[in-house]
């Protein structure tokens, strides 16, 4: 059964991205949460290996609560590409190496797709709200869209810039925020996070 978090309560947000951070904070901001990061709790980053989204953040969001005594909400996303059969989709920041180089991770995917005809690709974020207590309940959002080369635009992060999602005209790296926010696959998670889990 669904747990209601009240307005005013302590969330912590358990990634240590900032452009997840960035996003998840403005979502959050009309409801009144009181938002602790992971970073500032210095909470140790657990190993993601679960083979999808919903399992990987349902380790982020429990280990977060367990560890701070608070609700947690994570974040698990990436950019999925078709014609690379789904890549790389739960290694989309591994993608980018040590050094978070997503210039050459995009760069990867344009030159792992060559010719392709499909040009096909999808953002998932999979937000899971975990309590001290190991409940949680986890919620999956998904945009369309088309990849598009060169990347265009420097707002957002990650593979923002070579994402074109369907019917616009602007990438995701184009955009600003609350564009992206209404439209984004994070954002489609959310909504579901609010309608389930906010009093
Ligand atoms: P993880 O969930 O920590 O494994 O990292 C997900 C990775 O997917 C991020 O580091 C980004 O590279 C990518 N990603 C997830 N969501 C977005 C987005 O909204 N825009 C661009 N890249 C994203």
């Amino acid at each position: 059964m669904a747990r209601r978090l009240t307005a005013g309560a302590r969330l912590v947000l358990a990634t240590h991205n900032k452009g997840k951070l960035r996003e998840i904070a403005d979502l959050l901001r009309p409801f009144g949460t009181d938002v602790v990061s992971a970073g500032e709790l210095m909470l140790p980053e657990p190993e993601e290996d679960a083979p999808d989204f919903a399992g990987n953040a349902r380790i982020k969001a429990l280990a977060a609560a367990l560890a701070s005594g608070l609700p947690a909400l994570s974040d698990d996303s990436g950019f999925c590409v078709a014609a690379l059969g789904g890549d790389p989709g739960v290694l989309s920041a591994r993608w980018a190496g040590p050094d978070k180089d997503f210039a050459a991770a995009m760069r990867q995917v344009h030159d792992r797709m060559g010719n392709a005809a499909d040009r096909r690709a999808w953002f998932v974020a999979a937000l899971c709200l975990g309590w001290p207590d190991g409940h949680t309940e986890t919620f999956v959002g998904r945009v369309d869209g088309t990849v598009v080369w060169p990347p265009r635009g420097d707002r957002g992060f990650g593979y923002d810039p070579m994402f074109l999602p369907i019917g616009g005209t602007a990438t995701f790296g184009e955009m600003e925020p609350d564009a992206k926010h209404a439209v984004s696959h994070r954002a489609r998670a959310f909504a579901q996070v609010i309608a389930a889990c906010f009093a």
